[in-house]
């Protein structure tokens, strides 16, 4: 059976959060409420939500402070983050989208918007879950059909690296770890050495022969998929 997402609702009215919480909880989520910055951080530290619900106005740091700090740490840089503002207030959506969240919604707002929202920035984040074409320059991946095209040309990737390659099509222009990839491609559980995540960048390249440069070696940080790498014209 497929888990339960787990969302962490950090909100500090608690009629809100309440709302929020049951309207969740009704919809196959696990949500968990947290009502400021510091609690929500302990909250973090203990289960890695899949998506955060953020409040713009909360005690202490800013929503607009928290998705900054949560974009630049390693553990949350990939987390969904879903920014609660004010109406009206466009210079705060725009900021709010600067600092890293991946989409905002307005209060007051319809339940069912907040629904269709998670679920959005969810499968815009879930690798596994979609069957969507995903495409990166001029690079496609079919996860439904397991295949990839450059150029409308078929390329033979090997398991592995069709997972590894869906992840970072799904989440480009990003800088990854090994660690990160291990625990993304690989899964938590899994103790692999980090050396393997280059054997299977080393084999991707290979499979994507022309569009090979995409796919960066970032000195000291990991690996990003990029549509800003010089790919060679191939006729
Ligand atoms: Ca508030």
């Amino acid at each position: 059976m497929k888990q339960q997402p787990r969302v962490l609702v950090v909100e500090d009215e608690p009629a809100i959060a309440e709302l929020v919480l049951v309207n969740l909880r009704h919809n196959g989520f696990t949500p968990v409420w947290s009502e400021d910055g510091v609690a929500a951080q302990r909250e973090i530290d203990a289960v890695l939500p899949d998506v955060i619900l953020l409040d713009w106005m909360l005690p202490g740091q800013s929503g607009l402070a928290l998705a900054r700090k949560w974009r630049g740490h390693e553990r949350t840089r990939s987390v969904p983050i879903l920014m609660l503002t004010a109406r009206g207030d466009e210079p705060d959506k725009v900021s709010g989208l600067d600092a890293g969240a991946d989409d905002y919604i307005t209060k007051p707002f319809s339940t069912q918007e907040l629904l269709a929202r998670i679920r959005a920035v969810l499968r815009r984040r879930s690798p596994q879950e979609g069957t969507d074409i995903v495409e990166v320059g001029a690079l496609s991946l079919d996860a439904a059909t397991h295949r990839v095209n450059w150029q409308t040309r078929p390329l033979k990737v090997g398991p592995t690296e069709f997972k590894l390659l869906h992840f970072l099509m799904t989440h480009p222009e990003r800088v990854h770890s090994r660690s990160q990839l291990l625990d993304k491609v690989w899964g938590d559980h899994v103790f692999i050495e980090e050396r393997t995540v280059d054997v299977h960048v080393k084999r991707l390249r290979e499979s994507l022969g022309a569009a090979a440069a995409m796919v960066e070696t970032v000195r000291g940080a990991g690996y990003r998929l990029t549509t800003q790498a010089a790919i060679p014209v191939t006729g």
